[in-house]
């Protein structure tokens, strides 16, 4: 359409109009409804048309909305950084930020070699990362990111590849189960450093939960402790990208408190102002801090809209709205509910393989017939698009993922509704997903089964 602001991701996609939400519902311009199934791309956490942050926002807009971050400080910038440091484990004390969960990722990465070169070490400059990952869609956040669709067509300016497998029982790489496994996806990492010799690598990063690109997979226990062990060993950097996870997702502020792992670096975006304004932050320790100033004095990154007054407000709201609502505990809460309902879908329908994640982070896997093996349907299916096209025309918003290894070979779609969801509303949610894999199933019936 000529002069629609939006350049369609997907170009045969007809997309609706949204023209406001309540809660946990979306509606479109033509009065229909939605149940904001995952919290758009897991981003809306306390649902839509909040009063405290949309007055808060208001009220900075009254005051000021944008000083350059080279010139000057602001309050609510300041206030959010205070708020983070003691939300944050350890000595996680001190705040970057920038605008997009790509930015921060990107911007961590360079913290990572500034802190080694501080340090005399400059040659520790390689970053470790996993396959079926996501990091964003920037050069070199995506040079970390391991999903072959999204990197292909961009591989000639694409920086390093990924260099580990994914802790994904449900799959695992070596067919084998955990505990008896011995983590061996952890001690992949080890060899990984070894093949690149620990001179040269500046840090490893992982998402806690794999959300974008794979269903929002938890590790077994023990695989973070493992992970953060042979970061200290080689005295490599931990970047926790809990862009996802974190700002209570999974039942926890940052998700790493669940294997009780404090990484050297940690990133929040999306649930940080719960998508009322663009925002991210690079929180970063003591140590790296005193490194860097003790150095250059200088973090070498940010953008015009770094530190923005006007987001800074807003996530400054938002993290108050979930204090004050005891939503990352509410979160924890109703995540067991909904998963117990999902393990009930996976018991009736045979296309769900593996329901999986953590809190409000939770993935559905799809196969062709679990009764029989985990044997993905046909790719022609296109069966994530398939299901999260019957959910919305049946009022559900679900978050379309991917899974396999290489995020080619399997299906799974993300459940993350705002972190206020009632008890209700998750069976309201519940009862249109059912329908939703009822009417899938009848469709797939008369295709054949794969
Ligand atoms: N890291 C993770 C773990 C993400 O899930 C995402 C977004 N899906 C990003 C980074 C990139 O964030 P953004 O889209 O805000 O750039």
């Amino acid at each position: 359409m000529p002069g629609s602001y939006l350049i369609k991701p997907v170009l045969d996609g007809s997309y609706k109009e949204i023209s406001h939400g309540n809660g946990i519902y979306l509606y479109d311009s033509e009065g229909k409804a939605y149940i904001d199934g995952s919290s758009g791309a897991v981003t809306c956490s306390i649902g839509h048309g909040c009063k405290e942050v949309i007055e808060a926002m208001n009220e900075q807009a009254g005051k000021i909305s944008f000083v350059y971050r080279s010139q000057f400080t602001n309050q609510p910038a300041e206030e959010l950084a205070d708020k983070l440091a003691a939300m944050a484990p350890e000595d996680l004390n001190w705040s970057f930020f920038v605008n997009s969960g790509s930015e921060a990722v990107e911007t961590a990465v360079k913290i990572a070699l500034q802190y080694w070169q501080e340090k005399g070490q400059g040659r520790k400059t390689h970053i470790i990362s996993r396959w079926m990952s996501y990091h964003g869609i920037t050069i070199g956040a995506l040079s970390l990111s391991g999903h072959t669709e999204r990197r292909r067509r961009f591989f000639s300016h694409l920086e390093s590849s990924p260099a580990v497998s994914p802790p994904y029982c449900y799959r695992c790489p070596y067919q084998l189960s955990h505990p008896s496994c011995g983590l061996k996806c952890a001690e992949e990492l080890q060899t990984a450093v070894d093949r690149t010799g620990k001179e040269h690598v500046a840090a490893f990063i992982a998402e806690p939960v794999i959300g974008a690109a794979g269903g929002a997979i938890s590790p077994p226990e023990g695989y973070y402790q493992r992970i953060k062990e042979i970061c200290n060993e080689n005295a490599i950097l931990f970047i926790a990208d809990e862009v996802m996870t974190g700002a209570g997702r999974t039942g926890k502020a940052f998700a790493m408190e669940h294997w009780q792992t404090v990484p050297d670096i940690s990133i929040l975006g999306k649930g940080l102002s719960a998508g009322y304004s663009p925002i991210a932050s690079v929180i970063v320790s003591d140590d790296i801090l005193c490194t860097i100033k003790k150095g250059s004095n200088l973090i070498m990154s940010g953008h015009t809209y770094s530190a923005n007054p006007q987001s800074a407000a807003a996530a400054l709201a938002v993290l108050k709205v979930i204090e004050k609502e005891n939503l990352i505990q509410h979160a924890e809460k109703i995540g067991i509910l909904l998963m117990k309902k999902l393990q009930n879908l996976k018991e009736e329908f045979s296309m769900i393989g593996d329901v999986r994640g953590k809190g409000l982070l939770l993935g559905i896997e799809f196969v062709a017939n679990s009764e029989i093996s985990a044997k993905p349907f046909p790719k022609d299916y296109n069966i994530t698009s398939l299901i999260t096209r019957l959910a919305q025309d049946l009022g559900l918003l679900l978050y379309p993922s991917s899974a396999g290894i290489d995020g080619r070979e399997g299906d799974a779609v993300l459940l993350a509704p705002p972190l206020n969801i009632t008890e209700v509303e998750v069976n309201k949610l519940v009862s249109i997903l059912h329908q939703t894999l009822k009417k899938a199933e009848e469709m797939l019936t008369v295709m054949g089964r794969g």
